[in-house]
């Protein structure tokens, strides 16, 4: 008799982007002439670096011979791959071993599958708003009790809150908790940790043997000097953090489909020695896992360095100019704004303390715009929204004009 994962009924119903989806489509509807106008998903939507189009044009042609072609490549990510990611990380003065890279098909399925390898008696602490794979990977994974509906937290979870007051970076917290998902510039706040910051939280895993998961998908997109684009900047973190990072934001790779994680060596936590959790990752992606495709890695090996690095920063400033448009058009109707400096997302303040679904169908009814309700990225996120500047240039510039020309706050 086969019974199911309960663990998949914990989840909170109604999971965010569908319910946009339904409310979208059900407005539609009632106002079929009306032109809807979308900044709600981060999803790009610019072409492809022409560099990385040659790659992957190239690779398919050497696949078309049987005298070049190749199957199965390694589970870790072909070796021409590791190591220009190792280059890559010279930028900013981190080196890293070939064989602590893996590379994957992006950075959501590992930061979902990264709870794999570890316990299942870890407690698990979160920014608040976070990206929702960090929780639902970790309800699904049977580490958090039941999800309560007045506080929309998960029993068990800790939830580092992320407000005004903190400029939407938390301390480290006060107990001690094990795993730890920080995402710096962050989506959806687009707030960017500084060096003292994330030393905090360095500090406190080296110090309680916790281990850090850091998502840097937007790395590319910070803009200010002085912030750190990897947390092994910051001194000790090889022996406590694993970094998660995505061609998809920086190269457009959404639909491609390309992603790496770090395991340092170096990474120790309660009862595994250096070089442990490299392995059990390792072990992990080889047993589950048959790599990434091989014509999105030549795309992504066109992507780290000379044009296609040129090209992929081109397709970084097109959206961040689309923030700048953003950001200003919403200060202009009064609203307050933050990110959209070293980060694609604008997270705005809901007017007059209207609860963040609330200004969803107002900003939906009046303007014909879509934004995302920050109550969905966790309890933190209310009474703000989060607007995305992937989109077509002619796209936000008409939707900060219907927002600007129907809404006003003193
Ligand atoms: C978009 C995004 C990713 C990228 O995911 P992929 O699976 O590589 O497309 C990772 N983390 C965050 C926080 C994101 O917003």
């Amino acid at each position: 008799m086969a019974t199911i994962n309960k663990n998949f009924e914990k989840l909170a119903g109604g999971y965010l982007f569908p319910e946009i989806a339904r409310r979208t489509e059900l407005w539609q509807k009632d106002n079929p002439e009306a032109k809807i106008l979308r900044l709600g998903i981060g999803n790009t939507t610019e072409a492809l670096p022409e560099a990385v189009c040659n790659a992957m044009r190239a690779k398919i042609d050497a696949l078309s011979d049987r005298a070049t072609y190749t199957g199965y490549g390694d589970e870790q990510g072909d070796t021409y791959l590791r190591e220009a990611l190792m280059h890559y990380y010279r930028r900013y003065g981190v080196s890293l071993e070939a064989t602590e890279f893996f590379v994957s098909d992006g950075a959501k399925s590992d930061a979902a599958n990264i709870q794999d390898i570890f316990g299942k008696h870890n407690v698990i602490a979160v920014q608040d708003p976070a990206y929702p794979v960090y929780v639902d990977s970790n309800v699904v994974g049977g580490r958090t009790g039941l999800f309560d509906k007045q506080k929309l937290c998960y029993d068990g979870f800790v939830y580092l809150k992320s407000c005004e007051e903190n400029g939407f970076v938390p301390s480290p917290p006060e107990g001690k908790v094990d795993l730890i998902y920080l995402c710096s510039p962050n989506n959806p706040t687009g707030a960017v940790f500084t060096h003292g910051q994330l030393k905090a939280f360095v500090d406190y895993a080296l110090e309680h043997k916790s281990v850090i998961i850091f998502d840097s998908a937007y790395s590319e997109y910070i803009t200010e000097e002085g912030y750190p684009h990897s947390i092994y900047e910051i001194e000790g973190a090889k022996g406590c953090a694993i970094e998660i990072n995505s061609f998809s934001k920086f190269s457009g790779f959404t639909g491609v489909r390309l992603g790496w994680t770090i395991v340092p060596k170096a990474l120790e936590c309660e009862d595994a020695k250096a070089g442990v959790l490299n392995a059990l990752w390792n072990r992990r992606q080889c047993t589950f896992f048959n790599g990434a495709s091989n014509i999105a890695q030549a795309g992504g090996f066109a992507a780290l360095s000379g044009e296609g690095y040129e090209q992929s920063r081109a397709l970084v400033d097109y959206y961040m100019e689309n923030a700048r448009i953003i950001r200003e058009g919403l200060t202009r109707v009064g609203l307050t704004v933050y990110g959209g400096v070293n980060s694609p997302y604008i997270w705005a303040k809901t007017p007059n303390g209207m609860p963040s679904w609330e200004f969803f169908d107002l900003l939906l009814d009046s303007c014909h715009v879509v934004v995302t309700p920050g109550a969905g990225f966790g309890p933190a996120g209310e009474h703000f929204v989060r607007v995305s500047s992937y989109g077509h240039r002619e796209n936000v510039v008409k939707a900060i004009a219907s927002i600007e020309e129907n809404l006003r706050y003193e």
